[in-house]
């Protein structure tokens, strides 16, 4: 494609900026833009007028539908959709839609996930348009982001705290840098770039797993003899079926307004990322919301099924995704960045004081954020960061924040050299390259990176906690500010605090080694191992205060939250449970009879030849796999039981653990023997695609 056909392209689909000023009368677009810029409700007359222009703009595109889109808390996006048609009174129709269709919806909730928030009886829900993030046109429809609510305002959705969050982060934020002197910012927004890694498998092998199908990952499957040790994957040339996928995704995310940037290989055979370049948080997440959702048509014309699972494959990487998060002010000031002198920069100090604060002290949320049943087969294992959240510095800024805990002049700070810091990471494995690929949370130049979401999540929840507990530590931060006489010597003074109290968190070393866990625990950071070792923590009394201290979440909303987490992860155990079990009673155990019983009549047919004919090896192999179908046999059925037992429990906190530590301890056993099974029969006799199969023959 010609660089002008691109730029032609790009947010082709979208009303936007360019667009809105252009179909707008003028006064609509200054008070719209008004309203978005300074975050304010916007007035009836203005919402009909940018309706009606909408909806002409979207007839023109194609469309002849409208729908609110939104996020509910199912962690992917919900559309219904209506058409533009009205009848006239003389049995005709016209197109017709309406700022109050535009402002608000009211989509039948009663299924959506609400944790108890809104009962049935008040099914109601309601979707509310969202300025900020521009409409688009998608298929035939009109697609209007909202945020989602119950009757009583209660948010229903990821967008609503999402945008709470970033209001609270920014009140806190304007505060510091106000009292540092730049009085001319009006706005400090969060920006942040999403990347994306995924899978691409062969469809119609997809189409032979039902594990793959119904839970999107693999529940047995032996390894191949070639994975990923080879490193030859990551980064390399693309295939012609990929490439060809690449090109299309990108050109549809172009339309819609996606600034997909990065497109390559990841380390394991089948994986991919892709990386826009960052942006508003809230569009951000809405942005990554419809990357999947084309991630997953594009593959489909391609022949190709894109998994978003976390670990679509046992044994090889796994998928995620990485926050990358910073914040920025409208004069174009970057909070993050270090300039040439961070020892002399108070608002990149106190930022970074902020986030080392926040992150040690609100481990638990950031932990939290990314608790999926997906993401616990991928956090900690040896190519996904451990469950215990540390920060990764650099040496250079640890130095340099060092100095400054052990009250250096300021000036000296700057040139300290790389000895000073070696009493705060003694557990150090150099990393050659300044980046450091193990740490769950690192800083990359001039933003913050946490590496430990799962592909498949919305990235709401990890921005809502990052902006809530940064605005928590600005708060405090700037209460000490107004107080000071000498706001400079304050700002050394809190990041001298911060460091002396918070240093534990700054961890430079190999994030995957078992050094670091020892280590880890004996500096008291908290490892939650697991989804239902998590969640419940978000009820916390001090995690409540301080979501209601900011206005992004109520106690209520809390509550529902850990309710809607913890049974999802039941819901998800469940299916696999069921997946395994029919796949096993039904396919796995009569295929090994079924070569099992070849294997009887070769040996038969040696003793009807010659007795003494040698048949070992077939008796051999006849033993192994009956010994391991009796055991398949005999856990399918415990594990009956134990989905039955995990039913029963009444509790959603009882239940989620009841799966975690019995149901998903017995499927793992089946799987030992299933795929100790896999090794030894033939292809032709085995009901699935192979591991070789699915990774290796796109
Ligand atoms: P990599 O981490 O692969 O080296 P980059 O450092 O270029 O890649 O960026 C990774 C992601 O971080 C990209 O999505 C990029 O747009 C995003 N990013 C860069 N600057 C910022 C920022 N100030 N705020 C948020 N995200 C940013
Ligand atoms: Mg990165």
């Amino acid at each position: 494609m010609s660089k002008k056909n691109i730029c032609e392209i790009f947010g082709s689909n979208v009303f936007n900026d360019s667009v809105m000023r252009e179909r707008l009368p003028e006064d609509t677009y200054a008070a719209l833009k008004s309203a978005i810029k300074e975050g304010k409700g916007i007035d009836r007359s203005i919402a009909n007028t940018v309706a009606s222009a909408m909806k002409d703009w979207a007839i023109e595109k194609g469309a002849t539908h409208f729908t609110h889109w939104f996020q509910p808390l199912t962690g992917i996006t919900a559309e219904k959709h209506d058409s533009f048609i009205a009848p006239t009174d003389d049995g005709h129709i016209i197109m017709e839609f309406s700022g109050k269709e535009l402002i608000k919806g009211e989509p039948d909730a009663s299924s959506f996930p609400s944790g108890g928030l809104r009962a049935t009886f008040e099914a109601r829900g309601y979707t509310a348009w969202d300025p900020s993030s521009y409409a688009f046109v998608k298929d035939d429809t009109l697609c209007i982001p909202t945020a989602f609510c119950s009757y009583l305002g209660e948010a229903l959705d990821q967008k609503t705290p999402l945008l709470r969050s970033m209001e609270a982060v920014e009140k806190q934020a304007l505060r510091i840098v106000h009292l540092l002197g730049l009085k001319d910012v009006k706005r400090v927004e969060t920006t942040v770039g999403p990347e994306q890694e995924y899978f691409l498998v062969d469809k119609e092998m997809y189409l032979a797993r039902p594990d793959l199908m119904f839970c999107g990952r693999t529940l047995i499957g032996a390894m191949p003899p070639k994975g990923q040790e080879m490193d030859d994957h990551y980064f390399g040339v693309l295939k012609p079926r990929v490439a060809s996928f690449m090109r299309e995704l990108d050109n549809e995310l172009w339309k819609l307004g996606v600034l997909a940037k990065t497109e390559h290989n990841e380390a394991a055979p089948a994986q991919h990322e892709l990386a826009p370049i960052f942006t508003t948080t809230n569009i951000a997440a809405d942005h990554n919301q419809l990357t999947m959702e084309m991630m997953k048509k594009v593959a489909d014309k391609h022949g190709l099924v894109c998994l978003l699972h976390e670990k679509p494959f046992d044994g090889v990487n796994g998928s995620g995704k990485h926050n990358n998060w910073s914040l920025t002010t409208d004069t174009g000031i970057n909070l993050l960045s270090p300039g040439k002198k961070p020892a002399e920069n108070p608002i990149f100090l106190i930022t970074l004081a902020a986030v080392i604060a926040a992150v040690d002290k609100h481990q638990d949320l950031l932990r939290i954020s990314v608790a999926t049943a997906g993401n616990d087969h991928r956090l900690g294992a040896n190519e996904a960061p451990p469950a215990i959240i540390s920060m990764f510095l650099g040496d250079e800024l640890t130095d340099m924040l060092t100095a400054i805990e052990k009250g250096v002049h300021r000036d000296d700070a700057q040139k300290v050299n790389m000895t000073v810091g070696a009493e705060v990471i003694p557990c150090i494995k150099k990393d050659n390259t300044d980046r450091n690929r193990t740490s769950p949370f690192a800083f990359t130049g001039n933003k913050f990176e946490f590496r430990m979401l799962g592909s498949a999540s919305s990235i709401s929840d990890t921005n809502v906690m990052m902006n809530t507990m940064v605005a928590d530590t600005f708060l405090e931060f700037a209460d000490r500010l107004e107080k000071a006489d000498d706001v400079t010597a304050e700002v050394f003074a809190i990041v001298r605090d911060t460091v002396k109290n918070h240093k534990r968190i700054i961890f430079n070393g190999d994030g995957y080694s078992d050094c670091w866990k020892n280590e880890a625990a004996a500096r008291g950071l908290l490892n939650l191992e697991s989804t239902v070792d998590a969640v419940p923590h978000l009820a916390d009394e001090e995690n409540i205060a301080m979501f209601k201290r900011h206005k992004v979440l109520s106690k209520t909303e809390i509550n529902s939250r850990v309710e809607i987490v913890l049974e999802n992860y039941s819901k998800v155990l469940h299916i696999e449970a069921l997946t395994l079990i029919d796949m096993m009673s039904r396919e796995v155990i009569p295929a090994i009879m079924e070569y099992n019983d070849i294997l009887c009549g070769l040996v038969n047919n040696k003793n009807a030849v010659d007795a003494s004919l040698d048949a070992s090896v077939e008796l051999e192999l006849i033993a192994r796999l009956s010994a391991a179908n009796r055991e398949i046999y005999r856990l399918t059925a415990e594990l009956k039981n134990s989905v039955a037992a995990a039913e029963r429990e009444e509790d959603v906190i009882d239940k989620a653990v009841y799966y975690h530590d019995t149901v998903l301890k017995i499927m793992n056993d089946i799987r030992k023997y299933a795929d100790s099974a896999e090794a030894v029969v033939p292809k032709d006799y085995w009901p699935y695609p192979s591991y070789g199969d699915l990774l290796f023959k796109v």
